[in-house]
């Protein structure tokens, strides 16, 4: 039918210039100082895939030039529907904001090994017995996002903001991050001093499982030591040979990971970060640098993600806006929704507030 085909011929051009913004984005982010501001942001938005942060970050930044939105950072996004059950409601004028939304198929197969004995099913059908179902992504559509900015109506709760003393870390870091890599099989060891470390801050040893970090250093920078370290043993161990094939590429994730881990508990690392990435980024034969970005950024927001999944310490918002993350049923009037997500956030010491509601 002609029409399909119409609907088809648009949603191709709707990619295509989806695709042109996101390679207007990351051609932005050759200097190491663009590179750690899309991390750090990235941090912020780290439920979303690294290519939608970045088509999120551009059109919010058109939006800022065109004084659509009052600041240049988006401060939470969902679609239409999701503010709406929220309680607001996208205000008239305000443009959405294109992403790549995932599509996927669910299917079967009665022998899960076989790549070629998996089929797809039908919306209503169900597996048959002995057959193992599973949802795949099997393609990408446009869809539509909008900043909180962008809406009216009931007010959105804040988290509990981390505010550091200068040279400590975010409570709780250290051993978050510890217990992660006790975790993977590694040992952790302080050492006291950059001489006992090949003159580095961290080192990792595959070989003898260990990781050590130096005590001579403020807790804050030790904390990230210790997220660059844990960023190389869950990246680039023996069993991992594609992902050791340039020490430049492996020390940028490492660190890339560790702003990322810093940013998302309001630790500035960008001042060690962005030289030392530059550095390593520099040593990287035959790749510009805007192709290092594109190959490694999808990876570090994965184990960023992975590792802080795993701590129990306050961070700040995902890009998703509070009470969204809950089930529907335990959605609570907006001036109740703070302490709901603070138990989010904190999944271990907030069973006394969860009680007093
Ligand atoms: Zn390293």
């Amino acid at each position: 039918m002609a029409s399909t085909e119409d609907g088809r011929a648009s949603q191709d051009a709707k990619l295509d210039a989806l695709h042109e913004k996101l390679t207007d984005a990351v051609e932005q982010l050759v200097s190491g100082e663009d590179w750690a501001r899309a991390l750090a942001f990235a941090a912020r938005f780290r439920a979303r895939s690294f290519n939608n942060t970045l088509l999120i970050w551009i059109q919010h930044a058109a939006a800022f030039d065109a004084k659509l939105v009052p600041s240049p950072m988006p401060s939470y996004v969902a679609g239409y529907k999701q503010w709406q059950q929220l309680g607001r409601q996208v205000q008239k004028g305000q443009p959405g904001y294109q992403i790549l939304a995932p599509v996927t198929g669910r299917f079967a197969s009665a022998n899960p090994s076989d790549p070629a004995s998996w089929r797809r099913l039908n919306r209503s059908e169900k597996p048959k017995p002995g057959e193992v179902a599973r949802s795949k992504m099997i393609g990408v559509r446009p869809a539509y996002v909008w900043d909180a900015s962008q809406t009216a109506g009931d007010p959105l709760p804040s988290p509990p903001a981390p505010t550091l003393l200068e040279g400590e870390a975010p409570a709780g870091l250290w051993e978050g991050l510890a217990a992660q890599v006790y975790a993977s099989g590694f040992d952790l060891v302080r050492v006291p001093d950059e001489a006992s470390i090949h003159g580095a801050n961290g080192m990792t040893d595959y070989g003898a499982k260990t990781v050590s970090v130096r005590e001579n250093m403020d807790p804050a920078a030790q904390a990230k030591t210790l997220a660059h370290e844990l960023g190389h043993v869950l990246m680039h161990g023996p069993d991992q040979p594609e992902a050791r094939q340039h020490r430049g590429i492996g020390e940028v994730e490492a660190e890339s990971v560790a702003l990322m881990i810093g940013a998302a508990h309001g630790m500035d690392t960008a001042g060690y970060t962005i030289p030392y990435v530059a550095t390593w980024a520099a040593q990287v034969d035959g790749k510009e640098p805007v192709e290092v970005v594109k190959a490694t950024g999808e990876r570090v927001r994965a184990a960023a993600l992975r590792i802080l999944e795993q701590l129990d310490t306050t961070q700040i918002g995902n890009g998703t806006p509070l009470g969204l993350d809950l089930d529907p049923a335990q959605r609570v009037a907006p001036e109740r929704r703070a302490v709901a997500m603070y138990e989010v956030a904190h999944p271990a010491s907030t069973l006394a507030a969860t009680r007093s509601l």
